[in-house]
């Protein structure tokens, strides 16, 4: 809570210090406590395979919420606080929502306190788990692992991701456990004379989840890429991802080196994406997704979101067979872009035409420029 001056007047006399307003305070509410009984732990499988032990708990009232269930992260968080089913644990919710136990009581710990054991094998698909060197996390690394293909599919669906409203994480588990619905593309091939027949689907929720699946199908690039669960790659990545490319599939033919000179993109984010597109799987399902009329293609809705061409440097040398010199260089600076006179490795794009010369043999030496013919020039600028 942010208490506030609420008179302008005051607020003008008052002032400012260098960091912050003199007529306004937050206000820190004490943490928030109570005590339960630790009942079970449940091992969650998430969408990137990662083991995640969640206490049961009796329900506890703190703050106004009742909670029965919290993450205990990892298996170090476990034997650090000396947790055993059937101890009294204390339970803290602080300011923020997600409450976590704070330990348990040692005192009271009963007679049949039962030691908590980490799975070896994935609760789902029994698959061995992994531990990689310095981390703390369980994984399950079945690629097929159904409890991992349903945390991407609900990912993907998600608000922040593709957004299709109305499909939301029971209606993903639920088509997932009839066989409707088993893998990303599946979402745009469900049956839905099938889904029709079953019990809480009328005709009217039919018709709103099939026209938000297909309104889906327009989104702009970032979305999808945020949506396909690259590991490490969260909505900013995404972004600048998008706007790198004019097609998706162009970051099959990026290096790692390529990918870490993108925007506040490092070397385990590189690798992954590098990872990703280099998995055949993962390329035959960004195929059926577009051949699904999903949009892999960088659109003007896109740039437009990001940001457009802004600061993207351009030099055009050689005749281009359609367009003058003159409107090529006004259209790139329509959408923000800059012209630059010389070939360096300031220049993010040059627009090669008939009889390029000299600048098309510099460029071709400064592996950071993209050389576009008009052709690319147009679908870059989207015209
Ligand atoms: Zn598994």
């Amino acid at each position: 809570m942010v208490i506030k001056v609420n008179d302008l007047d005051l607020q003008d006399r008052l002032g400012m210090t260098s960091h912050h307003p003199r007529w306004a305070i937050a206000f820190k509410f004490k943490a928030r406590q109570a005590t339960s009984k630790l009942l079970d732990v449940e091992f969650q499988v998430g969408r990137t395979g990662s083991i995640t032990p969640v206490a049961k708990i009796e329900p506890v009232h703190i703050g106004g919420v009742t909670i029965s269930s919290i993450s205990l992260f990892n298996e170090d968080i476990i034997r650090e606080k000396d947790l055993m089913k059937n101890d009294t644990v204390l339970v803290e919710r602080a300011g923020d929502v997600i409450p976590y136990i704070v330990k348990s009581l040692a005192e009271l710990r009963p007679a049949d306190a039962v030691p908590i054991v980490f799975p070896t094998k994935c609760p789902t698909c029994n698959s061995q788990l992994f531990k990689e060197e310095g981390e703390a996390v369980w994984r399950c690394i079945n690629i097929e692992c159904p409890a991992q293909v349903v945390e991407r599919i609900i990912h993907f669906t998600s608000k922040d991701a593709m957004d299709i409203r109305g499909f939301g994480d029971a209606n993903v588990r639920k088509f997932h456990s009839l066989g409707l619905l088993e893998d990303i593309p599946g979402i745009y091939k469900l049956d839905f004379d099938q889904i029709g027949r079953m019990e809480g689907f009328g005709a009217k929720s039919i018709d709103n989840l099939r026209s938000a699946i297909e309104t889906s199908k327009s989104q702009p690039l970032h979305r999808l890429i945020f949506g396909l669960g690259i590991r490490f790659v969260g909505e900013t990545t995404a972004k600048t991802l998008a706007q790198s490319v004019s097609h998706l599939k162009e970051f099959t033919n990026y290096s790692v080196e390529q990918l870490m000179q993108l925007e506040d993109v490092g070397t385990k984010v590189a690798s992954s994406i590098h990872h990703f597109f280099n998995n055949p799987q993962n390329l035959q399902m960004l195929d059926e997704l577009e051949s699904l009329g999903l949009q892999l293609r960088n659109t003007k809705k896109d740039k437009v979101e990001a940001g457009g061409l802004s600061g993207q440097t351009f030099l055009f040398t050689g005749t281009l067979p359609t367009l003058k010199r003159s409107e090529a260089e006004a259209m790139a600076e329509a959408q923000g872009g800059k012209l630059l006179s010389g070939v360096s490795a300031k220049l993010n794009y040059l627009v090669v035409g008939e009889d390029a010369g000299s600048k098309l043999e510099k460029a071709k030496k400064i592996s950071t420029i993209k050389i576009l013919n008009e052709a690319e020039f147009l679908a870059l600028i989207n015209r």
